[in-house]
């Protein structure tokens, strides 16, 4: 993931100014959840001790099975074909729900980088995703893609590998999709990609809102979102692109499991259920 250029756009939260003076009281969102925040956070550190190394390839499907293994009985593992050879996505469809969103967390690991083990960036939304999907009942279909991270610079043949297969294979039909990444950051100040679907990101912010969690809409992001923006889906991201000084601890060994925490990650979940009450009752 990386940013293309500082591009701030007009908030949604302006243009739903007068929505959101309407819902005033509304009331109704489910505050965080410690218990579920620490889930998540044991989940994302299972899978560093586990899989530290996860750069697409060899690693990165060793730790795609150790995802599934995680995950309730009917977890799948696809492989596919990319240029850094055979990948994998893990997708979950819990049963008996309908779902109304999909979920995406990247796994993998920028390759290159000496000691990173990628704790907020893969790791924390991954462990997120394994804990809703086993302590929640959210109707959602889960979906982890392997190689999101690029090697030298995002374009057709770098990055985002799992992401553009899923999106090109139509998973989960036309429901609109939500990219997670690097939300375990303890120091916690997410934005929705300003790049996403403007109505889901509005839909996210008044989410916020109604939670009173400090999420703004910020510059554009390459991010997962992109190959399912590009299939004509409704798509956002949400990431906290500040982490550390000046992001400085961004795709270093400084990405370390003491810089992510289980506050963040029930703030993130508590977001996201938010997220789709509302969802429920509008199509974005
Ligand atoms: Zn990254």
């Amino acid at each position: 993931m990386t940013v293309p250029r500082p591009r701030l756009r007009a908030t949604a939260a302006s243009l739903l100014a007068g929505a959101a003076l309407a819902c005033c009281g509304c009331g109704g969102a489910s505050p965080p959840d410690p218990a579920l925040g620490q889930a998540a956070l044991d989940e994302a550190l299972a899978l560093i001790e586990a899989h530290p190394d996860r750069a697409a390839g060899p690693a990165s499907r060793a730790a795609a099975a150790w995802i599934a293994s995680r995950l309730p009985e009917g977890a799948k593992t696809e492989t596919f074909p990319s240029p850094r050879g055979t990948l994998a996505n893990v997708s979950y469809a819990p049963p008996g729900v309908s779902p109304a969103a999909v979920l995406v967390s990247h796994f993998d690991t920028k390759v290159g980088i000496p000691g990173f083990v990628g704790a907020n960036d893969g790791a924390s939304t991954t462990g997120l995703l394994i804990a809703l999907a086993r302590h929640t009942d959210l109707p959602v279909l889960y979906l982890f893609v392997d190689g999101e991270e690029c090697v030298a610079e995002y374009g057709a043949d770098d990055g985002l590998h799992g992401s553009w297969h899923a999106a090109r294979t139509g998973f989960g039909g036309d429901l609109p999709v939500i990219v997670l990444d690097m939300l375990g950051d303890a120091d916690w100040n997410p934005i929705v990609a300003g790049n996403g679907s403007a109505r889901l990101n509005a839909v996210i912010l008044r989410a916020a809102d109604d939670l009173e969690l400090p999420v703004r809409e910020g510059h554009a992001v390459i991010d997962d979102h992109i190959p399912f923006v590009a299939a004509g889906r409704a798509a956002a991201d949400i990431i906290d692109f500040d982490y550390g000084p000046a992001n400085g601890y961004w795709h270093t060994a400084a990405d370390t499991p003491e810089r992510i925490s289980a506050d963040s990650l029930a703030k993130a979940a508590a977001l996201i259920r938010r997220t789709l009450e509302l969802l429920t009752k509008e199509t974005p």
